[in-house]
């Protein structure tokens, strides 16, 4: 039998399909995980709704747990409270960051960022604060592309929500 412990660590070896640097533990997308006699289930919270990788997250959970032997998974979506950049850990925004990402910065609590619009992004290439924003959607629509002033660099920022 397996203890909660156990499946976090698992799940601490699933990726988030769209940056592969993350794991669902990183992003904050567990809420919850419980180990009774029927099998395990895992509680997530979608990150941006429209994301796509939602399915494939959950379709990955339930692989890693069956090659771990488990064969009695059920992934249940909790939508509120609604995902926010705040539950994403600080090992993870590092991650981001040598990824080559700028991390979300404050809090969606602030509504300056609310937006996506943070008063200074940090270059994750460089460092620098003189950076600009070229466009609200980068690469994909949770991230917004912004160019250095000082290494002229482009960049994804992961927008705060
Ligand atoms: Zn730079």
């Amino acid at each position: 039998m397996l203890t909660e412990n156990q499946i976090w660590q698992y799940l601490e070896e699933v990726t988030d399909p769209e940056i592969p640097v993350l794991t669902v533990v990183d992003m904050g997308v567990v809420r919850q995980v419980e180990v009774s006699a029927e099998g395990a289930t895992v509680q997530i919270t979608p990150t941006y709704s429209g994301c796509p990788a939602m399915n494939e997250i959950e379709q990955n959970i339930r692989q890693k747990l069956k090659e771990e032997g488990l064969e009695k998974v059920k992934v249940e979506t909790v939508l509120s409270p609604p995902w926010t950049t705040d539950w994403m850990t600080e090992k993870g925004k590092e991650k981001l960051r040598a990824y080559g990402i700028a991390p979300p910065e404050g809090s969606s609590a602030d509504k300056s960022v609310l937006f996506g619009k943070p008063k200074s992004v940090q270059c994750p290439n460089c460092g620098s604060k003189k950076t600009e924003l070229v466009s609200q959607f980068g690469s994909t629509a949770c991230k917004a592309l912004y160019k250095c002033t000082s290494c002229l660099e482009p960049f994804d920022y992961f927008k705060c929500i």
